[in-house]
């Protein structure tokens, strides 16, 4: 099967805080894949993948403390480097970042979208500076990612996780492609569903939701298929291998796996890309 997966991990393993070096090593990966190393090397992690169906794989930054503030746009810049699997997207964290410098930075870097992650990095995502962020993106074609759901990462004081907290930057940016990490997991699925079924802007994405409860999760999983896309979470979601399997086993009508997998993620990344080429920063900054 041909496969975009929309949210996958990389950076450097040893880097990161106990508690997320435990996260990635939770769930078992397929016999002799050694996690650490996957997860640091961008030639082990493409191989890995390819071997799975997958075509491109956004791989997401995260410079916040769970790792320990090295995930940053420019590393993953780099690592998705000379590989055309992969698909940077930044991150900014206004705790820890001068949020428009970051921007900018992340932009001239070369990253193709953006991660946000307000309740792991306990920030509100409302803020002007992070406006100001949105209305870039809206302008220049980035896409634009938010965690929602329950997070695992410790200190952390789950506010900013569910999808209708997001609902008035869906109305305010309406040409801004925004994608709702997680679907709200696990309580928060209807919102989600609401959101993407109103909004022509907002997607969800299927990152540690249980494939053989996809169609609980979401009961008008037909409609809504147009509005998902596949992402896995690897490493946290263990072996890629069994996830696929799980897919085949959920019974899901063959054309919206066709859509989940590739055809709503290749829309999305094209009209992005597109955009992207046709908008220089130096114009919007005029
Ligand atoms: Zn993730």
């Amino acid at each position: 099967m041909k496969i975009i997966d929309f949210h996958v991990h990389g950076g450097d393993f040893k880097l990161l805080r106990d508690d997320i070096q435990e996260l990635l090593t939770r769930k078992p990966m397929e016999s002799g894949v050694k996690v650490r190393e996957v997860f640091s090397e961008p030639e082990q992690m493409e191989n890995y993948l390819q071997d799975k169906g997958v075509y491109r794989a956004v791989l997401l930054a995260e410079c916040g403390p769970g790792t320990n503030y090295t995930i940053d746009s420019e590393l993953i810049v780099n690592l998705a480097q000379s590989k055309d699997i992969f698909i940077p997207f930044g991150n900014i964290n206004p705790n820890y970042h001068d949020t428009k410098k970051e921007f900018w930075k992340s932009v001239k870097l070369g990253v193709k979208g953006f991660k946000f992650y307000p309740a792991d990095h306990g920030f509100d995502p409302l803020t002007e500076d992070m406006q100001y962020v949105y209305k870039m993106c809206e302008t220049l074609g980035f896409p634009v990612m938010f965690h929602t759901g329950l997070t695992a990462q410790r200190d952390t004081e789950q506010k900013f996780i569910k999808p209708f907290d997001f609902r008035p930057l869906a109305e305010k940016y309406p040409e801004l492609i925004m994608i709702l990490a997680h679907g709200g997991k696990p309580y928060w699925y209807e919102e989600a569903s609401t959101l993407a079924l109103t909004f022509p802007n907002v997607y969800i994405d299927t990152a540690l939701i249980d494939p053989l409860s996809l169609q609980e999760a979401f009961p008008n999983l037909e409609k809504l298929a147009p509005k998902i896309v596949f992402g896995s979470d690897w490493p946290v979601v263990g072996s890629y291998s069994a996830l696929l399997e799980n897919y085949t086993k959920a019974n899901i009508a063959s054309e919206i796996v066709t859509a989940i997998f590739y055809g709503n993620a290749e829309r999305i990344l094209k009209e992005a890309l597109d955009k992207q080429s046709k908008t220089t920063p130096e114009t919007v900054l005029i």
